[in-house]
């Protein structure tokens, strides 16, 4: 039998974006910049509850494009891990993206099929987890979330929160994602409804 799973997109939908010096949102670049999303918690434990795996698909290229060394990236990802494990919470894996192509750094500058909205991470997951992609769910804040989705074949849920520039809005409004959600409490339903 083949298997379900929900993958999520780490920064913006498990911790908050965070809004930086030259007015961007960016991911955390420390660990104590770390705030984890409300209802996030009231999500994975509905899946961990249901025993569907929760499974972390997150571009990372902080060190590819020379915002952080190995040890910080791990510290942060780490610390988000912690913080949900605190609340009774946990995600089965994550599946991460180091690369990207303008990095200075030559191992890391590619154009790889990992980095969404590739569908490499999602594969690679698929794969480990005998997963059936019809059944299966991204729930993501990009775009480029949906589109690895979609290519594949899996279920999509775009969240809209409150850190994000009125450019980037504009361009989650017109893609197409099935659902559109603006709280993780308008996520739970619809989880219910496609798993239960
Ligand atoms: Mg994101
Ligand atoms: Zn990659």
């Amino acid at each position: 039998m083949k298997n379900r799973a929900l993958f999520i997109d780490r920064d913006g939908v498990i911790n908050h974006m965070i809004l930086q010096k030259n007015g961007n949102f960016d991911s955390p670049q420390n660990p104590a910049q770390i705030m984890l999303v409300d209802g996030v918690v009231d999500v994975i434990l509905l899946m961990n509850n249901l025993n569907i795996p929760v499974i972390e698909v997150s571009n990372q290229p902080g060190v590819a494009l020379g915002k952080m060394n190995w040890q910080l990236l791990e510290n942060i990802e780490n610390k988000i891990h912690s913080l949900l494990n605190e609340r009774g919470v946990h995600i089965h894996k994550s599946y991460r993206c180091f690369h990207h192509p303008e990095s200075g750094i030559s191992d890391l500058k590619m154009i790889c099929q990992c980095r969404k909205p590739n569908p490499g991470l999602l594969l690679q997951a698929t794969s480990e987890y005998k997963l059936d992609l019809e059944q299966c769910i991204i729930l993501g804040d990009n775009a480029t979330d949906m589109e690895a989705g979609r290519k594949i074949g899996c279920r999509t849920i775009l969240f809209f929160h409150t850190n994000d520039l009125p450019h980037k809005i504009k361009t989650k409004e017109t893609y197409p994602a099935e659902f559109r959600v603006r709280s993780h409490a308008e996520v739970i339903p619809i989880l219910k409804k496609l798993f239960l």
